[in-house]
């Protein structure tokens, strides 16, 4: 009972953490995870022996081990992609320091083949099937932009899209952009919020009446704190600018988890960006990385405080 009132009340809002395996190479193997159960129940456990009451629980809408598949998570997004078709707003941000599967999870690995997709490709081709499948009773207008931190890419502009590919092609240019000036795409692309944004207009052809649905899709930067003895000037502005934007986030959306009558979306780029798709009928999904291994562990229960804060 006490259970389903706390759902109610936190209805638009779940989180699902994912943890990925151990990459082939990395050398340590031991975990800071110590236990995942079925019902979106997840304990870390603090490496150092010293600690006293080392263990730590949480619990989630629903926690997949290092072993899920790109498709098994997807399969439980998949109904949140539906209902952008019948007129509602959806949110899906993947949160997590660097190295945490945040870009694995939302696009895949690079290079995938179809079965490594990640939620990005799989929603974009339910979105356009799905749209296909509703002809002769639905008329859509699909529109995209992809835009990182809110501002990189020169023409943010709507672009109408009939498939996959023309936003994978937006997502190229974005790439691109998110790449200028940096030494490294990936030091780069860690430091940058990635937003897809799609559009859609739908016209009920018996009635004429209009629907308006809106999906984004957001790889956030990396959350870890920075080392204030290692970053300096721009880059130090850079990281705490990010820092700022990710704690935006977080009070958005634990405001509107509490219901609060105000909620301060203005506090950034990014959450007056997402502000018509948080709150309100908006559906949020977040994916909350981590990375398994017991030395990032300060880190994840970094992590799993702002993950608990928000669900
Ligand atoms: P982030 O975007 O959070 O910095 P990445 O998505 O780039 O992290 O993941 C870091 C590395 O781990 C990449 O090499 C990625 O392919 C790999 N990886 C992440 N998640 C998984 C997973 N679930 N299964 C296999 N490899 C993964
Ligand atoms: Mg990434």
């Amino acid at each position: 009972r006490m259970f389903n009132e706390l759902q109610e009340l936190k209805g638009n809002i779940r989180v699902y953490c994912r943890i990925r395996p151990f990459l082939p190479g990395q050398v340590a193997k031991q975990t800071a995870v110590e236990y995942i159960g079925e019902n979106g129940e997840l304990a870390v456990v603090n490496p150092s022996k010293q600690v006293k009451d080392r263990r730590r629980n949480f619990k989630f809408n629903k926690v997949f081990g290092p072993d899920s598949t790109q498709e098994e998570v997807y399969s439980d997004t998949q109904p949140l992609i539906r209902s952008v078709l019948d007129g509602y707003s959806v949110c899906i941000f993947a949160y997590g320091q660097t190295g945490s599967g945040k870009t694995y999870t939302m696009t895949g690995p690079n290079g995938a083949s179809e079965e490594d997709w990640g939620v990005n490709y799989r929603a974009l081709n339910d979105l356009f099937q799905i749209s296909q499948s509703r002809r002769g009773s639905f008329n859509y207008e699909i529109q995209s932009t992809v835009q990182t931190n809110g501002l990189a890419v020169p023409d943010a502009s709507m672009h109408p899209v009939t498939s996959t590919s023309d936003v994978v092609e937006l997502m190229d240019i974005g790439l691109k952009n998110r790449a200028v000036g940096a030494t490294s795409m990936n030091e780069r692309s860690s430091r940058s919020h990635s937003v897809v944004s799609i559009h859609v207009r739908g016209k009920d052809l018996p009635s004429g009446a209009a629907l308006h649905g809106n999906l984004h899709l957001v790889d956030l930067a990396g959350s870890e704190r920075i080392d204030r003895s290692e970053a300096t000037g721009d880059r130090l502005r850079e990281a705490q600018h990010i820092n700022k934007s990710l704690s935006a986030l977080g009070d958005v959306i634990f405001a509107l988890a509490q219901k609060n009558s105000h909620v301060p979306y203005r506090n950034s780029k990014l959450t007056q960006l997402l502000q018509s798709s948080l709150g309100g009928q908006a559906k949020t999904l977040m994916f909350v990385q981590l990375n398994p291994d017991a030395t990032s562990y300060s880190e994840t229960t970094s992590t799993l405080k702002f993950a608990e804060r928000v669900s």
